[in-house]
């Protein structure tokens, strides 16, 4: 029996799929600093953790499938808090976790075989949706020698055809860190109005913005409301990432009553993780200082071990969690899988995620790892002097 032709083109994650190595490691007794994956080590918030305990209902029922309105009310006022204006409760969808959004949004945008246009490097997943979905990732290839910066738009113009229906971007980027400016976001709405197209923007990782940057939100043009859509989530926001619950806003009425079939059909995202979500707009502004002065060291120090070794390639990251440098080898992947499996330092070693599956065009980002400064600066410490150290015998036998 055949299986179909989804199930056949799916790609593994690379965030993942050397996770076995990493198992064998451990068994083997060395501990592995995991800068693979977006999974911070920050605690989730006490009010969250209380509001999973405090549930106390004699049924765990289904909820409306837009979400429960009281978390709904919740996020309307979280969007305007941030400055959103002319937004209403049914502007706003709850989904099962920021993955849920993003598939919905290219259901109702595209057609099987349409055509969406991403900046790659882009969250690696993006391809698998696009796989569920049967559209094909049109990719404009940015740059680690210029942070990843947003293409020209004469670049984006040249990859639009008569199947393009969206262009979607991550801002803050997973996995360049790059944050776009007004002025960009701009130039990207021009061009959407210009060739009638929908620009789907994910911003989950909106409050970690670093050196005085400010987060645009696609949702602030407001002269484009009917073709852009927000895909959202808590998982990083309040180091969450097993809560699963995230949003789809749009101002677009037809869009939205749209993915609400779609939500229908799926009944309605978890009920107690939607009221452990809604505790945690109790959080104070303290809150993200807080966590946004950590990741910020982070990242500092990450950079500046990585400016020691002058052949890498990386420009400081203005947002989100992650760096992606360029290194002087051939193959990152099988970097990585030396690392876990013939390297050590005093029992230790360390694991980033190849960059070549965060690119749709083949071949490319194939000396690039993600890292993920997810762990404590004691930790990220050891673990980029691993890094280095392993990188500097690798080299020599490569
Ligand atoms: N979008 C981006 C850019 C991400 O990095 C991730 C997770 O790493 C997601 C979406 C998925 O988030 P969720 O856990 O809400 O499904």
């Amino acid at each position: 029996m055949k299986l179909s032709n989804r199930a056949y083109n799916i790609q593994a994650s690379p965030i993942r799929k050397l996770m076995p190595y990493a198992n064998e490691a451990r068994k083997q007794g060395k501990k592995v600093y995991q800068l693979n994956i977006g999974q911070p080590d920050i605690e989730t918030p006490q009010v969250m953790i209380d509001a999973y305990r405090n549930y106390n209902e004699k049924v765990l029922s289904y909820g409306p499938s837009q979400g429960l309105d009281e978390y709904r009310k919740g996020l309307l006022g979280y969007y305007q808090g941030l400055g959103i204006e002319n937004l209403a409760v049914d502007d706003i969808i709850v989904t099962i976790a920021g993955t849920e959004a993003i598939v919905l949004a290219l259901y109702v945008v595209c057609n099987p075989g349409d055509e969406i246009i991403i900046p790659e490097p882009f969250y690696t997943n993006y391809n698998g949706f696009a796989t569920m979905t049967d559209i094909v990732v049109k990719p404009v290839t940015t740059f680690a020698e210029n942070g990843f910066a947003i293409p020209k738009r004469e670049e984006i113009e040249k990859a639009i055809t008569s199947k393009t229906k969206a262009i979607m971007l991550c801002n803050p980027g997973n996995p360049t860190g790059t944050v776009y400016t007004k002025d960009e976001l701009a130039e990207i709405v021009d061009l959407a109005k210009k060739h009638d197209l929908f620009v789907i923007a994910d911003e989950v990782y909106r409050e970690f913005v670093y050196d005085g940057l400010k987060h645009t939100s696609i949702l602030d043009f407001k002269d484009a409301a009917e073709r852009t859509i927000v895909v959202d989530s808590v998982s990083k926001r309040y180091s969450a990432c097993g809560a699963r619950i995230g949003c789809i806003v749009s101002r677009n009425k037809d869009l939205m009553a749209a993915v609400l079939k779609f939500a229908q059909a799926r009944l309605c995202p978890p009920t107690v993780d939607q009221l452990a979500a809604n505790a945690c707009f109790q959080l104070g502004d303290d809150y993200f200082q807080q966590v946004n002065q950590e990741y910020r060291e982070r990242r500092d120090l990450v950079y500046a071990e990585l400016q020691k070794n002058p052949d890498i390639v990386c420009t400081k990251p203005g947002g989100a969690f992650y760096l992606l440098p360029k290194f002087p080898i051939k193959d990152a992947e099988k970097f990585i899988i030396w690392l876990l499996t013939e390297f050590d330092l005093d029992g230790e070693t360390v694991m980033g995620a190849p960059g070549e599956g965060f690119y749709a065009t083949p071949g490319i980002g194939k000396d690039e790892i993600r890292l993920a400064y997810v762990l404590n600066k004691e930790a990220l410490k050891k673990a980029m002097h691993i890094l280095l150290t392993g990188l500097e015998k690798y080299r020599s036998i490569e």
